[in-house]
């Protein structure tokens, strides 16, 4: 297996590529939407939970994912899109699926920029649509 681009991609974040951060880097971007840390749990079988809980602060620490606050009560985590570090620029609209619980990235569809008050500092913004989604609306 290759490895390299997973390694490149954690060095460029000053995050030394450790066996277990290759692989949930790896599985993080193999599900191309947001996961939780039981959902990532399931992919990596043997990976155990305070490993993937551990390697995932790390990986925020140093801005190579980021976490979202979908209402669903547990925190979604995905990989950041840009080489550079994390910022407001690189997020996007998500979409909760009220039946299979899973969060969907819209990348296509962008955060609308809100102008706050003078002294004000945006870290974060949390834009998510609920409903259901494409596959469980047509097994319904
Ligand atoms: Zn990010
Ligand atoms: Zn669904
Ligand atoms: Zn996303």
């Amino acid at each position: 297996m290759d490895n390299s681009k997973y390694i490149e991609r954690l060095e460029k974040r000053g995050i030394k590529p450790t066996a277990n951060r290759i692989l949930v880097l790896e599985a993080m971007l193999a599900a191309s939407r947001a996961v939780s840390l039981g959902e990532l749990e399931g992919m990596l079988g043997t990976v155990d939970r305070s490993s993937i809980f551990r390697t995932l602060g790390h990986f925020l620490q140093n801005r190579l994912i980021h976490d979202i606050e979908d209402g669903s009560g547990s925190v979604k985590y995905e990989v950041c899109d840009s080489d550079s570090a994390c910022s407001v620029a690189d997020m996007h609209a998500h979409f909760f699926c009220e039946v299979c619980h899973r969060t969907f990235c819209l990348k296509k569809v962008q955060i609308p920029v809100t102008t706050l008050p003078e002294g004000f500092v945006m870290h974060s913004v949390n834009y998510t649509v609920k409903g259901v989604c494409e596959q469980c609306s047509k097994a319904r």
